[in-house]
């Protein structure tokens, strides 16, 4: 049992209404009835990990458009944690596992299972990459027509690619994603097609399986801090929503503290929190290296302040110097490759961690929302040069002698 409800009026609509936006004007959610679901933690025991294992909380009615989502690791980053000097164990929740390379695949599988129960004929988006990818990925597997809309030149080489080969219909506009979002809502609206940006919240019903997955796999506990990249705000709504639902029914004893992290040049929610704002000042110019949250207009923005708040976190922002430097370091020292935007939850855990905000004694789950192979160009950017040398073993040998002059942290400097 179900329902649609306004964040903003308590409004509540049918679960078969196709809207994104209350008539106030006002964000949706899906308000489930816990009462009428007959599971206990103890029924999941010897169930893998994935979207579907938590099928009795997804508000879905059908067989899944399901390509294995979910179910992503949860790495002990011991070597990480030694470098910044937590003291607890460090965890990395690598959504960049999921089968099309980001956490959207979480949201993707139950909103276009959502589109198919409700009898939509083309499914569409605006996106900065990784929506379009998942979005082409599930509409094809769902046999369905996708449109996606992308800010020309700023959407990563793989996303492009991915969105092409399943199928999608690709237009790129002149602006940027703002601009691409504002004119997909406007034509779902005009021509009766679904609309599956973080907007709506069937969506965000999958993703709150990141905040699912963490509790289980720390045999239902929460961790004290949940640290995540935010672009349009959806993620960092979607997971403090399903922690909040497992402490609404007693699986967890607390919820974690919501951070949220932001470029630079791209930081309306981090500015609004520090101004003690309830919503934000959207940026007209958000530049940044991290293309997928680069975005000056969040839509979740209310969602996610909320989030913040309520849960005692924090928003900061972090230079693209900063993040390329967490990317290279959580690459070298761990062995997880990640895009530029999911390394900015580490690069704000190690400055928050620096200026005394986090204390070295909790418990921090990162989660890094797309994997280092969307991006190649940008990897290609940042990293030294192969070294090129003649095809003979004694100049093979001389780069030999030279890389055993040096110890691991001393090549993490010259990388
Ligand atoms: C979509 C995306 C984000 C931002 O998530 P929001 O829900 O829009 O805040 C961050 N990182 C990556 C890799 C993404 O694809
Ligand atoms: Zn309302």
């Amino acid at each position: 049992m179900y329902s649609l409800k306004c964040i903003k009026c308590g409004k509540e609509y049918d679960k078969r209404s196709v809207i994104y936006n209350c008539d106030c004007g006002g964000l949706l959610e899906v308000k489930i009835d816990f009462s009428s679901i007959d599971i206990d933690k103890d029924d999941y025991e010897n169930i893998p990990l994935s979207v579907w294992k938590y099928k009795e909380f997804l508000p879905v009615e059908r067989e899944p458009i399901s390509i294995k989502e979910g179910g992503t690791p949860l790495y002990d980053c011991k070597r990480f944690s030694k470098l910044i000097g937590l003291k607890e164990p460090f965890y990395v929740k690598h959504e960049g596992l999921n089968p099309t390379g980001s956490f959207k695949d979480r949201g993707m599988t139950v909103g276009v299972t959502k589109a198919i129960e409700l009898g939509m004929k083309i499914v569409a988006c605006a996106s900065t990459g990784n929506t379009s990818a998942s979005l082409s990925v599930y509409g094809a597997k769902a046999g369905i027509p996708v449109v996606v809309l992308l800010p020309g030149g700023k959407v990563a080489l793989g996303k492009v690619a991915q969105a092409l080969i399943h199928g999608a219909k690709v237009i790129e506009i002149k602006g940027n994603f703002d601009d691409a979002l504002e004119i997909v809502m406007k034509l779902c609206n005009e021509e009766g097609i679904y609309l599956l940006n973080s907007v709506n919240p069937y969506r965000l019903e999958g993703q709150k399986t990141i905040g699912y997955e963490i509790a289980d796999e720390l045999n239902w506990t929460a961790p004290d801090r949940i640290i995540l990249p935010v672009g349009n705000a959806g993620n960092i709504s979607a997971i403090y929503k399903g922690f909040k639902e497992l402490k609404s029914i007693g699986w967890i004893d607390r919820i974690p503290k919501m951070t949220g992290i932001q470029a630079e040049g791209s930081a309306p929610i981090v500015k609004a929190f520090k101004d003690h704002k309830e919503d934000i000042m959207p940026e007209k110019n958000p530049e940044t290296i991290a293309t997928a949250i680069r975005i000056g207009n969040p839509i979740n923005a209310i969602k996610a302040l909320q989030a913040i708040y309520e849960s005692k976190g924090l928003a900061e922002m972090v230079t693209d110097e900063e993040i390329v430097e967490a990317q290279k370091e959580l690459a070298k020292l761990e062995g997880i490759g990640i895009e530029p935007a999911s390394a900015s939850s580490i690069a704000g855990l190690k400055k928050l961690l620096k200026n005394g905000l986090i204390d070295k004694d909790e418990r921090v789950v990162c989660i890094t929302t797309g994997n280092l192979l969307k991006d190649p160009e940008e990897v290609v950017n940042v990293c030294n040069k192969p070294i090129v040398v003649e095809t003979k073993l004694d100049k093979v040998k001389k780069v030999l002698n030279l890389i055993k002059q040096y110890n691991v942290t001393q090549i993490l400097q010259i990388y």
